[in-house]
């Protein structure tokens, strides 16, 4: 089966990644789709995560790295995924996913979203919490691939 792994991975972090694994393991083929949000500013360009997403999934088969604009559930119909995959770190991203999967389903109604609950000891990671502390200058190459602790530390100048 082939899943839709949406975000936006400003940056790819360790627990990321650890849902891309997992998805290859129990679905074969994983399509990472990387937003472009015109409302946001990343802090990392869509070609400098996408490339990122390469570098650190080098070493698995079975996945595969777009690029999206808009809709979800339309970049999933174009990538023929009849399944979005999602990850679940805590109570407080429920509410939100619920919400998300309830507003997909009601615009694909053959669209469903799969959740995996995050590996416990990366459940307390997000893209924001690592560029914290890259910030100020603290460790994070246990928190995210090499690649990115390299261009965290060179955009923080630490
Ligand atoms: P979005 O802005 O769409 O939430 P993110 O890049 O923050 O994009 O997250 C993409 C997906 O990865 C979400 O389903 C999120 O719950 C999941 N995710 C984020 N951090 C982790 C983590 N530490 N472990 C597992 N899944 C995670």
């Amino acid at each position: 089966m082939r899943v839709l792994y949406p975000g936006s991975f400003d940056p790819l972090t360790n627990g990321h990644l650890d849902l891309i694994e997992r998805g290859v393991e129990l679905f074969g083929e994983v399509v990472v789709a990387v937003l472009h949000n015109t409302d946001k500013v990343p802090t990392f360009s869509l070609e400098k995560r996408v490339h990122q997403i390469q570098q650190s999934t080098k070493h698995l088969r079975g996945v595969e790295i777009v690029s999206f604009e808009g809709l979800t559930v339309d970049c999933a119909k174009d990538e023929k995924c009849t399944l979005i995959l999602r990850g679940l770190r805590a109570l407080s991203d429920f509410e939100y996913e619920l919400q998300l999967a309830h507003t997909n389903r009601s615009l694909a109604c053959n669209t469903e979203t799969v959740f995996l609950a995050t590996t416990a000891h990366h459940s307390f990671l997000s893209s924001s919490v690592v560029k914290e502390v890259a910030k100020f200058g603290g460790n994070i190459s246990h928190l995210v691939p090499e690649i990115v602790a390299n261009e965290l530390k060179l955009l923080f100048n630490k």
